[in-house]
């Protein structure tokens, strides 16, 4: 053979390689996309059926709250709960001086615990003393974070309970997909306590079960589910959440500690879950529904149709960074 006629035979060959190399990436392609579509489907058929709220998620148990309130130790954070000002006694007595006041929202400094009181660090230095029934020793898997243009909510509203599903392992994923720090964009903070006051008034604390969703979680979700319905496509926007202006919200009973009942549980993506479905609904759930998107619609949010629980603000306002990661340590500590 000359060298021509080996060069092109050397050609075909390359060619019969590449070829054979091309179907069997398209056959493996195939086959993942049989099994992802089959996974899929067994995921959303594992959802729980009409039940009120159950407390679970695709059959699997919600993520426990696990940051019940234990008493700070010395230098750890109280966060003050209501909604008038506190005075702050240079003694562990109401008719000593008034040396400085906390209100809601505000952190406190614990020293120790004396009595009904706390000994706490004075914003100018110095100690004083504060009631402790008004303030909450919560602690957190993670510290508070501080991020340019947002609240992070665990200080912002402190007598709001979290509970950040697609943060923690009992999900549609099956693994936490970011942290479990809860933040909002300011102008929605904002908005948020002002609804969280008016639900106050009315007996009730808010339950978050979702507020910044960084957008890689929204990625992995969208795979998933595959329907823009319940997870807004990425590829296109993504959702509110992706900039720190959705929260996934229920209510908690102030007198006995329960979570109202509501038509699903959370991130159920069944048209149950939809506005629409509310003839399917208890009574007892439009009630709470009702109410629930009353007060949120009054201080500004936005609802959509296909989930009772989500609830945006698309005003005016800035939007956070898509992406962040959160415990990277890049916003602890300002
Ligand atoms: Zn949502």
């Amino acid at each position: 053979m000359d060298q021509r006629k080996k060069d092109r035979v050397l050609v075909l060959i390359l060619c019969v390689c590449l070829l054979l190399a091309a179907v069997a990436v398209a056959a493996l392609v195939v086959v993942h996309n049989a099994y992802r579509a089959r996974l899929n489907e067994q995921a959303l058929q594992a959802r729980p059926g009409a039940a009120a709220n159950s407390g679970m998620l695709g059959g699997m148990p919600a993520a426990v709250v696990t940051d019940e309130p234990e008493e700070p130790e010395e230098g750890e954070f109280a966060y003050c709960m209501t909604a008038f000002p506190v005075s702050c006694y240079s003694e562990a007595d109401p008719a000593s001086p008034i040396l400085d006041a906390f209100s809601f929202g505000d952190r406190l400094t614990v020293l120790g615990t004396e009595g009904d009181w706390y000994r706490c660090r004075l914003s100018g230095g110095g100690e004083g003393f504060v009631l402790r029934e008004y303030f909450t020793p919560r602690r957190y898997e993670y510290p508070l974070v501080y991020v340019s243009g947002a609240r992070d909510l665990r200080s912002w509203i402190p007598d709001a309970e979290f509970d950040l599903l697609f943060a923690g392992p009992d999900n549609i994923a099956g693994h936490a997909m970011y942290a479990p720090i809860p933040i909002l964009e300011d102008t929605t903070a904002e908005l948020l306590l002002q609804a969280a006051e008016a639900f106050r008034l009315r007996g009730y604390r808010l339950k978050i079960y979702d507020s910044y969703r960084p957008k890689r979680a929204q990625f992995e979700l969208y795979d998933i589910v595959h329907d823009s319905r319940y997870i807004a496509n990425p590829y296109v926007w993504g959702s509110w959440h992706n900039y720190g202006r959705a929260v996934d919200l229920s209510l908690i009973d102030l007198e006995t500690g329960e979570e109202l009942d509501m038509p699903t549980p959370m991130h159920t993506f069944r048209t149950l879950a939809a506005r629409g479905s509310r003839d399917r609904w208890t009574e007892e759930q439009r009630a709470n529904v009702d109410m629930m998107t009353e007060v949120m619609r009054s201080v500004g949010f936005n609802t959509i149709e296909t989930e009772w629980w989500h609830f945006e603000y698309t005003g005016e306002g800035a939007m956070l960074e898509d992406d962040m990661v959160l415990d990277s340590g890049d916003y602890y500590n300002p």
